[in-house]
C-alpha cells in the first residue's frame, strides 16, 4: 500500500508512517550545503486549525533568506516564534525545512476556511518560522494564501510571492507608497536587479512613479525591459556621485545595506516626509550574537538612534522594511500579473533532485530575478 496522503508507493521504515510521510529536502544542523539531505520520511504537516489549508507544492524558489537559515541566522528568534513557551527548553527545530515561496494546489481546508477549495491553484509566501516549501506539502493558515495568477506557470509564480510580500510590505507599510499615490515619486532602487528589486521595479511602474536602479552594468537590460527609467552602474565610479547629479528622491529602497546609508539619506528631498528604507537589518544577527533581550533592545535603540538623528538634522525618514505574511497583497499582485504589467523574472530552475545545486547557485549571488526549483 502507498501513502494515503501522496499516493506514491515508497518504503517507509516504520508501516505506521505510510499514512504520514512525504518527500523533502531538510536539515538536521547548521552549516554549509553539506548539510541538505533529502528524504521521504518527513511527516505530512496536517491540517491543525480552522483556518488552515494544506498545498500540494509544485515549484519553491529561494531567497537570500534560505543561504542564511542553513547557517543559524535567525534561529533564537525564529525559534521563539514557532514554540513561544517551550524556547527555553531543548526543543529541537529539526528538521527543519527550508524553500519561503510555493506554487502549488489546495488538496485539503480547515473547517473554517472560505476563499479556498480543494483543487484551487494557489502561490503564497511561507512564513520563516514556518516549514518551508521544499517538500511535497506545506501548509499554512487561507491569509497567508492567495490564488495563483492564471497566466502564470507553477515555476513562473514560485518566483514572485516572497519578494512581493517584502516590497509591499517594505513600500506600503514603511514608504507610504500605494497604488494611488505613487504617480508623481521620485524612488530609487539599490541593488535592482535581483529578486526583491525586479519585482520592486514592475510594482513601482504599474503605479506610475519615476524609478531609478543601481545595478551592475551587464544588468541594465534586464532593469530598463522591467521599466527602469533611469540606471546607475555602480561597479564605475561612486554611484553616490553619479545619483548626486540627478534630481532628489521621495523614497529609497535600499536592497544592498552596508555602505549605502551612509550616502543614500542625502539623496532624499530635505523636510518633505522623504524616507529611506533598508531590507538589509541587524535584528536577526543581533538576536543570534547577543541573545534575545539584549539583540532586540540593542536593535531596538539603534533604530531609534537613526530616526532620530535623520529627521532632526534633514527631515527624512529612516525606516527597516521586513517581509510580512499577507495573502490579501497577493491578491492585487495576481491581478497586476494577469494583466501583464508584472512579468515573473526566472533566472534559473533546478528539479527537485538539484536542491543543493540550487542553492549553490544562489550562494555565488549577482542574481538576476530568481532561482526556482520544481518539485512535482
Ligand atoms: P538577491 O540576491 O536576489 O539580489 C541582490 C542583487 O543586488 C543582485 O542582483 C546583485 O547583483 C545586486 N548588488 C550587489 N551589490 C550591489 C551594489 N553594491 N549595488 C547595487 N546592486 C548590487 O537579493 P534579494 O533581492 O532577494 O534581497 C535583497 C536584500 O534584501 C538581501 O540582503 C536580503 O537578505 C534582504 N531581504 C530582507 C528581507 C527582510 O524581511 N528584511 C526580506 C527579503 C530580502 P550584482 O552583485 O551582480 O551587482
Amino acid at each position: 500500500a502507498g501513502c494515503s496522503v501522496c499516493f506514491r508507493r515508497h518504503v517507509c521504515s516504520s508501516p505506521s508512517r505510510l499514512q504520514s510521510c512525504m518527500s523533502a529536502w531538510v536539515i538536521d544542523q547548521y552549516g554549509t550545503n553539506e548539510v541538505l539531505r533529502f528524504t521521504e520520511e518527513v511527516t505530512v504537516p496536517i491540517v491543525s486549525s480552522a483556518s488552515e489549508v494544506m498545498i500540494k507544492v509544485h515549484a519553491a524558489s529561494l531567497n537570500p533568506l534560505d543561504i542564511s537559515m542553513r547557517g543559524g541566522y535567525g534561529a533564537k528568534l525564529l525559534k521563539l516564534r514557532r514554540a513561544p513557551v517551550s524556547v527555553m527548553d531543548n526543543n529541537s527545530e529539526f528538521p527543519l525545512i527550508l524553500g519561503r515561496d510555493v506554487s502549488g494546489v489546495v488538496v485539503e481546508c480547515g473547517s473554517k476556511v472560505t476563499h479556498f477549495a480543494p483543487g484551487d491553484e494557489v502561490w503564497a509566501a511561507v512564513p520563516p518560522w514556518k516549514q518551508g516549501s521544499l517538500a511535497e506539502f506545506v501548509t499554512l493558515t487561507e491569509f497567508e494564501v492567495s490564488h495563483k495568477p492564471k497566466s502564470l506557470s507553477h515555476i513562473e509564480a514560485a518566483s514572485i510571492p516572497y519578494v512581493a510580500n517584502t516590497a509591499l510590505s517594505a513600500l506600503v507599510n514603511a514608504g507610504g507608497l500605494c497604488r494611488d499615490s505613487s504617480s508623481n515619486k521620485r524612488v530609487l532602487i539599490t541593488g535592482g536587479s535581483g529578486g526583491v528589486g525586479t519585482f520592486a521595479v514592475q510594482l513601482l511602474k504599474a503605479w506610475g512613479a519615476h524609478v531609478t536602479v543601481t545595478c551592475s552594468n551587464n544588468a541594465e537590460g534586464l532593469v530598463r525591459g522591467l521599466g527602469a527609467d533611469e540606471v546607475v552602474d555602480y561597479t564605475v565610479g561612486d554611484p553616490a556621485e553619479q545619483l548626486e547629479e540627478m534630481e532628489k528622491f521621495d523614497v529609497i529602497l535600499d536592497n544592498v545595506g552596508g555602505d549605502t546609508e551612509r550616502w543614500a539619506m542625502g539623496l532624499l528631498k530635505p523636510w518633505s516626509g522623504a524616507k529611506y528604507i533598508t531590507l538589509v537589518t541587524p535584528l536577526l544577527l543581533n538576536t543570534d550574537s547577543m541573545g534575545l533581550l539584549d539583540g532586540t533592545f540593542h536593535t531596538g535603540f539603534t533604530l531609534q538612534m537613526k530616526a532620530m538623528q535623520n529627521i532632526m538634522s534633514r527631515g527624512v525618514f529612516y525606516r527597516w522594511g521586513f517581509y510580512t505574511p499577507d495573502g490579501p497583497a497577493l491578491d492585487e499582485v495576481k491581478n497586476l500579473v494577469d494583466t501583464g504589467k508584472i512579468l515573473p523574472v526566472v533566472e534559473a530552475q533546478f528539479p527537485f533532485t538539484q536542491v543543493p545545486q540550487a542553492f549553490q547557485k544562489l550562494e555565488q549571488g549577482h542574481a538576476r530575478g530568481k532561482t526556482v526549483v520544481r518539485v512535482a
